[in-house]
């Protein structure tokens, strides 16, 4: 008789969930991509005590089939990898199918959902458990509510101490993606308070605007450039407007929010005479390339990515913001010949 025995899949699920959706925070971003994904122009965030009480959106995307419901909530269930080889492909920004498992072990869910040419549907999922409801309305869209959140992990429900750094957090996300993605009106409420809301007219001077205010998308100067392998697009802001923390450099790859060390450096560089030494930069760029040059199958929150051809990229993204720095000097504020 060996030792080693196969874990019951509950036991599994929470395990995994630790990866996928350690705080309120990770759920918002996983539902929400979710909802971008479906192809929603329309998305609102309701967000109670954190996110610890209910995390509920709205969205008026392609909707789910009746006849995947039943699908949502297990492990490696996905619409959107088709083919192995896709996972080398990957354009959408979910893709793991575990999003759902992993936030379905780990609290009570509540899906509603219509998709076109099929019947509308209504679950609450809990532990394992199936409950149909009665049918909502004739509206394409999915409506997903995430409520006690960790109740059956109290471990996880403690780490999650500081309810404000937490709301921050949510903030933070939701800001990312609405920046990365102008065309789709993004509205985050907390406690029955709007925090903002996008137009989703395609503008990312707006979604600036509406974010960070007057000062900072007043001082906003357009950027582009490309290589062989890349395009990079956006705004930077005028070195005089700083901030204290390298947070403000906004990096998106094929409009999925990244974290990129040396990025992020060579931005900083790029602005290096320009500002103090502990000053940073408001920065909002996206990067488009080829999919398959991009690993986003590192890490389970999908926000560390491996390049290929990195050394190519850095070099783009210093030129096009030292370039447009450069000419930002050379053009005379006064003395306009004519
Ligand atoms: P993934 O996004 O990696 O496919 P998830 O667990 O996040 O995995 O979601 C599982 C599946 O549920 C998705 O592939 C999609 O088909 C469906 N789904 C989830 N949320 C929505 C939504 N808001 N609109 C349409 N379909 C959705
Ligand atoms: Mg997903």
């Amino acid at each position: 008789m060996g030792h080693i025995h196969v874990l019951p899949s509950d036991i599994q699920n929470k395990i995994a969930a630790g990866e996928v959706v350690e705080r309120p925070s990770s759920i918002v971003k996983e539902i929400v991509e979710n909802s971008l994904d479906a192809k929603a122009s329309v998305i609102e965030v309701f967000i109670k005590n954190s996110g610890m009480d209910s995390i509920k959106v709205v969205d008026n995307g392609l909707g789910i089939d009746y006849d995947d419901r039943k699908l949502l909530f297990e492990r490696h269930a996905t619409s959107k990898l088709g083919k192995a080889y896709d996972l080398f492909e990957i354009r959408s920004l979910g893709f793991r199918g575990e999003a759902l498992a992993s936030i379905g072990a780990v609290s009570k869910v509540t899906v509603e959902s219509m998709s076109e040419n099929s019947t509308a549907f209504k679950l609450n999922y809990s532990a394992g458990h199936y409950e149909e409801d009665t049918v909502w309305q004739e509206r394409q869209g999915t409506i997903i509510e995430i409520s006690d959140l960790f109740y059956n992990t109290p471990a996880r429900y403690k780490y999650v101490k500081n309810l404000r750094t937490e709301a921050g957090k949510i903030i933070d996300i939701m800001q990312r993606m609405a920046l990365n993605n102008p065309s789709v009106s993004i509205r985050l409420v907390f406690d029955d308070k709007e925090r903002f809301k996008t137009p989703g007219n395609g503008s990312l001077k707006e979604v600036i605007h509406i974010l960070y205010g007057m000062q900072v998308s007043t001082n906003t100067v357009a950027v582009s450039g490309d290589s062989p392998d890349y395009k990079v697009s956006g705004y930077i802001v005028k070195p005089e407007i700083t901030r204290s923390n390298r947070n403000y450099i906004n990096l998106s790859i094929n409009q999925r929010h990244i974290r990129n060390f040396k990025l992020s450096q060579a931005i900083i560089d790029a602005y290096h005479t320009l500002q103090a030494k502990d000053k940073y930069p408001l920065v909002f760029l996206n990067i488009t390339m080829d999919p398959k040059l991009l690993d986003v199958n590192v890490h389970p929150s999908k926000v560390e990515v491996k390049l290929s051809k990195e050394r190519e990229l850095l070099e783009l993204v210093e030129n096009t913001v030292r370039r447009a720095l450069l000419d930002l000097n050379l053009i005379p504020e006064v003395g306009h010949q004519s």
